[in-house]
């Protein structure tokens, strides 16, 4: 089974929590035990699993990872978005969750955030369930 979910950004840069869809994608795939695997067909976008409790958590993430690769670097890309395609190297266009009991296997403080790093912009993500036990 297979799902593609729609993303408008809203920031040039933001982290937005995916975690509601996933979990829709996996009670209408009627799977219970397997894996869902969500895959970013983007070049500056990203995904990654953090805490989800504390909105400080995605805040620091983003401004620390500005700091790191910062938007006015010694960049050659002409398109003048380079900072965009090295933060979704960091974090990876690509992850998988297992479920269990019909239930993504999260720790307490876990959500699935979507990275936009060139927004805003119109994302999508594509969710795989895969049968297994
Ligand atoms: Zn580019």
């Amino acid at each position: 089974m297979e799902k593609i979910i729609n993303i408008k950004t809203k920031a040039k840069a933001e982290f937005i929590d995916i975690t509601e869809e996933v979990t829709r994608a996996i009670k209408e795939s009627g799977i219970n035990d397997g894996i869902a695997y969500i895959f970013v067909p983007h070049t500056t976008a990203g995904i990654t699993i953090n805490e989800g409790a504390d909105a400080s958590v995605k805040g620091d993430i983003l401004r620390m990872l500005n700091k790191l690769v910062p938007y006015d670097g010694d960049y050659s890309h002409a398109e003048g978005n380079s900072p965009a395609h090295i933060k979704s190297t960091l974090t990876g266009v690509s992850l998988f969750v297992i479920i269990k009991e019909g239930k993504l296997v999260l720790g307490t403080w876990q959500s699935i955030f979507f990275c936009e790093f060139d927004g805003p912009r119109h994302r999508k993500a594509i969710i795989k369930i895969v049968k297994g036990s």
